[in-house]
């Protein structure tokens, strides 16, 4: 791991505020050089406006940026976007319609001879593979050629960190797998540092080598995707990353105890207090001898790869879901024996933390 260490971006109590409003709060961050970076939140937390700081379109009202020791944004500093060494590729693409694809990647290269730019360009077209596209014009592009002409027109000045904002949110859900797989193979390739932004979790979870959950313009939890996804810091991290059914208890020695058994945490409270537990829905399964926790299938969904079950335990108000990816015979009304895998359950302290929207 000896480029692991390595950090191209050091953000330092970040500060944006719109009016009255601080969009982004004391945001400090370091950001790994050579790696993919995903900031993940819901819409509004303030991604965008993160990024187009790091950009330099924007400007904070308090806060540093360093890149590769150098301060790029400052208190008496502000280096311009140009001399940052950062390349942008916007959610719209914003390719020049006026402009061959030649051009477009052209674009950021007018301070390279002739020569040095025409082979600029040839190269990052042959990496991107998208030379069989130069001649062409952006409208005669489909959606997933227009992606890899902006990436490729941001990657053609080198530059030493690529900012991608939600890059696959135009594409169709088939196309956009694929493009997505092939964008993460290509920086990879590369060694590129990249910071992509995206609303959704399982993007995130597949492209990131590290996540940055934002919440309302604050850094929730910092991590890697297994990290985030097995030990997310609170309910809203949990819920977040997927569905979780959540469960009060009461805090005792060590467990969380709730009517369906307990599960050990890691919290400073005093035993007695409520708190609650968050239970993914493949944590809980249903066994055949009947040796498990006594339930009653509620309702019963086909979603195609799983099926997904409403289960009422008895002393609990709320059904619990859980997924299957075998299909159960029993009907709905009937009894059922449930088991639950501690490993999915996660404890935290406070019982009545609000649940990410959407
Ligand atoms: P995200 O990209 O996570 O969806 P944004 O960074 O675009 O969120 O926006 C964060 C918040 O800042 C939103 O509430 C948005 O309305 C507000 N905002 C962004 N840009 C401006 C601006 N130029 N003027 C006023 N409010 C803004
Ligand atoms: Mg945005």
């Amino acid at each position: 791991m000896s480029e692991a260490g390595r950090i191209a971006l050091e953000i330092d109590g970040l500060v944006r505020r719109f009016g009255a409003r601080e969009v982004l709060s004391d945001i400090t961050l370091a950001v790994p050089e050579g790696k993919i970076t995903c900031l993940l939140g819901e819409s509004g937390s303030g991604k965008s406006t993160l990024l187009r700081l790091l950009a330099g379109v924007d400007a904070p009202d308090g806060g540093r940026i360093r890149m590769g020791g150098r301060e790029i944004v400052g208190p008496r500093t502000f280096i311009e976007p140009e001399d940052r060494a950062i390349g942008f590729m916007f959610q719209d693409y914003a390719l020049f319609p006026h402009l061959s694809v030649d051009d477009n990647l052209a674009f950021g290269l007018r301070h390279l001879s002739r020569a040095e730019r025409d082979a600029r360009v040839a190269e990052v077209a042959e990496r991107i593979s998208i030379g069989h596209l130069r001649g062409r014009f952006p409208h005669s592009l489909s959606g997933g050629e227009q992606q890899r002409v902006a990436l490729a027109r941001a990657m053609a000045p080198k530059p030493a960190i690529l900012l991608m904002d939600e890059p696959f949110s135009n594409l169709d859900q088939g196309l956009r797998e694929k493009v997505r797989r092939e964008t993460v193979q290509t920086l990879r390739a590369l060694g590129a540092t990249a910071i992509i932004v995206t609303h959704d979790p399982q993007e995130a979870l597949a492209v990131g080598d590290l996540i940055v959950l934002m919440r309302e313009g604050t850094i929730e939890q910092v991590a890697s995707p297994f990290a985030i996804y097995d030990n997310p810091v609170s309910p809203y991290a949990a819920e977040f990353m997927g569905p979780c059914n959540r469960l009060t208890g009461i805090w005792s020695q060590g467990m969380l105890e709730t009517p369906i058994g307990a599960f050990p945490g890691n919290l400073d409270l005093p035993d007695g207090t409520l708190a609650l537990a968050c239970i993914r829905p493949q944590a809980l399964s249903i066994e055949p001898d009947g040796a498990g926790i006594s339930a009653r299938v509620l309702g019963k969904t086909f979603i195609g790869e799983s099926e997904q079950i409403d289960i009422q335990v008895h002393p609990l108000g709320a059904p619990l879901r859980m997924h299957s990816h075998f299909r159960i015979p029993m009907e709905v009304g009937a009894r059922v024996s449930l088991r639950l895998n501690g490993a999915q359950v996660h404890v935290f302290a406070d019982p009545a933390q609000p649940r990410p929207e959407g």
